[in-house]
């Protein structure tokens, strides 16, 4: 077992792009429970010598296959199902990476992340993703900075600082 960090945030930031940038479709598991499927994707990341896992966290979608006579499944927000998927890659990971969506800005629901992943003593880098390219990072950054976390700032989709994304991450090892 490889040491595990864990891509958390809102719905829509983009953690499953920068996922499989930084895989390369090296994919190994994804995680079912009834009902509800979960695209919980585990890959595995080699560079420099190194070798963890990252976990894409949040992709959420009813199963096809649920049998409707069971009843509704509650689903109590997408807020809650973060939070509590949050919790769960707390107790398997040595690090956190909350990603942010730099176009986007600061959120409430990116602050209450904040704090929670704050609150689980673990390393935790702050992805701002979406930074299409330098001369958007300070104009996309600022806001960010009041989280208090040490940032970083990419572009999942673009490939902008992605190898200084990796960096960071890995030195949370
Ligand atoms: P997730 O819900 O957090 O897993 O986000 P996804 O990876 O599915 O991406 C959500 C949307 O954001 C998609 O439409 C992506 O094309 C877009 N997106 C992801 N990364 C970037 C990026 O670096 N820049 C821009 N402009 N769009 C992005
Ligand atoms: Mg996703």
């Amino acid at each position: 077992m490889y040491p595990k960090i864990a891509l958390i945030g809102r719905p829509n930031v983009g953690k499953s792009t920068l996922f499989n940038r930084l895989i390369r479709s090296n994919r190994a598991i994804t995680h079912d429970r009834p009902g509800v499927t979960r695209d919980r994707m585990e890959g595995t990341v080699k560079r420099n010598g190194r070798t963890w896992t990252v976990i894409d966290t949040g992709g959420i979608h009813l199963d096809e296959n649920h049998d409707a006579t069971e009843g509704p499944i509650e689903l109590r927000g997408f807020e809650a199902e973060i939070l509590r998927q949050t919790q769960e890659a707390m107790s398997e990971c040595v690090a956190l990476c909350l990603v942010v969506d730099g176009r986007d800005g600061l959120l409430p629901f990116d602050r209450r992340l904040a704090d929670y992943v704050r609150r689980s003593g673990l390393p935790v880098l702050l992805a701002v993703n979406k930074v299409d390219g330098g001369e958007l990072e300070d104009m996309l950054t600022a806001e960010f900075h009041e989280l208090g976390l040490p940032m970083v700032a990419m572009s999942g989709e673009h490939g902008f600082n992605m190898r200084g994304f990796e960096e960071d991450l890995q030195s949370l090892l």
